[in-house]
């Protein structure tokens, strides 16, 4: 999987206007999240629209709230493992918000945040930990200032107000994959 000015080859691509330039260029943690729109539904075009600033909010009674949002992230995978991209991860792309890692706040300065179609309570598919390893390899590959050691949770560096990816998120699962890979480069 290569990448062309932070675009990733055979992701889906769907631009959005939310995003502006990363104020170092430091690309140096990577943020899991989870994503669906209404809550609980899954498959629907809402996400796309409402990173690309045209949800119509008149679409589900939840909408409302979110008249006016400007969100994006740089990747959605989908519940069939189907990988979408928003924004240049040479980008500063605006998914995490008020958040702080470490001593750092405004974690959207130096990560890529990847959207998981999902709930905090359901399950992920297989096909969504798939997909979701094989591009954190090719994003560690390609971002040497990231490691296995600087991936997180949305609720991990804004945790009085986020809760995602949620406990359906299987980390050990995932991190696992990830070791294995890396330790197959290093030998
Ligand atoms: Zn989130």
């Amino acid at each position: 999987m290569r990448f062309e000015l932070g675009w990733c080859e055979g992701a889906r691509r769907c631009e959005s206007p939310h995003f502006n330039q990363r104020p170092l260029g430091e690309v140096s943690l990577l943020v899991i999240h989870n994503i669906s729109l209404p809550a609980g539904c899954f498959g629907l075009p809402y996400i796309d629209q409402l990173f690309q600033g045209c949800l119509d909010t008149n679409a589900d009674a939840s909408f409302a709230q979110l008249q006016g949002l400007e969100v994006s992230a740089h990747f959605l995978i989908r519940r069939n493992g189907e990988r979408v991209q928003y924004v240049s991860c040479n980008d500063r792309a605006w998914h995490a918000g008020v958040s702080r890692y470490g001593e750092r706040e405004n974690c959207n300065d130096f990560s890529i945040g990847i959207e998981l179609e999902g709930t905090d309570t359901e399950p992920y598919t297989p096909d969504q930990y798939q997909s979701l390893t094989a591009l954190t390899q090719a994003l560690l590959a390609e971002y040497p200032s990231l490691s296995t050691e600087r991936i997180v949770g949305h609720c991990d560096i804004a945790p009085m107000r986020k809760t995602d990816p949620g406990q359906s998120f299987d980390w050990e699962r995932y991190l696992e994959k990830l070791k294995e890979y890396t330790q197959e480069l290093r030998s």
